[in-house]
């Protein structure tokens, strides 16, 4: 058997497709604020290319950018105009912020009502108690492309490998509002391969290299990896390259389907951020929210 390999650029690129929709079909742009703080090369990429897509998909992008220097005072400052500025509907703000800086702190200042992360306690609060509100985006990328291989998930077995505050412990109570039945393992599960091997949907979100093997996976599992781990090739030549969290050649002979890395979990992320821009701007202007862009 091979599985069937989910192809997460081409699912985020409909789903932008869908957001661009959506925006022109509402009374006026939505506008999404990034902060970016220092010069941390990751994070300029990433908010570049957040930055090129929200403007792709029609709406308005606004760049508020501190020094390295920057006190926590100051981007506290920063978030609080965006907060009362109308013209925003959200804010997302570059992460890691650099050293010193209580992010937790920085975070907690985002009005929830504009926290396009999903990651204020507000957020994370409606998620638990299975109120409406926005949801993470990484996790909410594993969802769509679940969905987009086994259809309805009710009653399936989902294990979320991870337990941290920025992917496994959202994804697990996603999949749960999806009606799964839930387990989550963590550094401290006993027997980690059995487990793994009970799950119908697997979620690997570790961050170590190939550690699920094939022998982990059940016949025809759907694989969503979310790990991105640098290792250097196989070659010797001192380059490097990306692989997940899963041993994506033994799995690939054993899962139903399976999310590459590159090109699975990570398109995802943007993708899901813009849905969340529309989403929040809809509830903030009291527009209905397209149905284009439901789940
Ligand atoms: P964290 O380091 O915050 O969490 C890792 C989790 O994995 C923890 O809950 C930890 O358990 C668990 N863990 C660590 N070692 C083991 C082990 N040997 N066996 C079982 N569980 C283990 O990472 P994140 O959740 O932030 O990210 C996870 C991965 O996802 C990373 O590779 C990251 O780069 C990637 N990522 C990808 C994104 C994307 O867009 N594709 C977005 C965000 C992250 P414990 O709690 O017990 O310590």
């Amino acid at each position: 058997m091979t599985s069937n390999v989910i192809d997460g650029k081409a699912i985020a690129a409909e789903l932008r497709i869908k957001v661009k929709d959506a925006v022109s079909s509402l009374e006026s742009q939505p506008t999404l604020a990034v902060v970016l703080v220092g010069e941390d090369p990751a994070s300029q990429v990433y908010v570049r290319s957040k930055i090129k897509f929200t403007k792709k998909c029609g709406m308005r992008s606004i760049e508020r950018r501190l020094p390295t220097t920057a006190t926590q005072a100051e981007i506290v400052e920063t978030v609080r105009a965006l907060n009362v500025d109308e013209s925003v509907d959200g804010i997302l703000v570059q992460l890691p912020l650099p050293k010193g800086i209580n992010s937790d702190a920085v975070i907690e200042q985002i009005n929830p009502s504009k926290d396009v992360d999903g990651l204020t306690e507000t957020s994370a609060g409606r998620l638990i108690l299975g109120k409406a509100g926005l949801r993470p985006c990484t996790p909410t990328g594993c969802v769509i492309l679940a969905k987009s291989a086994l259809g309805d998930l009710s009653g399936k077995h989902c294990v979320v490998l991870g337990r941290s505050i920025l992917v496994g412990k959202p994804a697990a109570l996603l999949f749960l509002e999806q009606n799964c039945t839930v387990t989550i393992a963590h550094s401290r599960t006993d027997n980690l391969a059995n487990v793994c091997r009970g799950a119908d949907i697997l979620i690997p979100a570790v961050g170590r290299a190939e550690m699920v093997k094939g022998d982990w996976i059940k016949a025809g599992a759907c694989v969503i990896d979310v790990g991105i781990n640098r290792v250097p090739n196989a070659d010797k030549s001192g380059k490097t390259r990306l692989v997940g969290d899963v041993a994506y050649n033994e799995a690939t002979s054993v899962a139903g389907s399976i999310t590459p890395v590159p090109g699975g979990v990570g398109p995802m992320t943007i993708a899901c951020l813009l849905r969340n821009t529309v989403l929040a701007a809809c509830v903030r202007r009291g527009w209905e929210t397209p149905k284009i862009l439901n789940i």
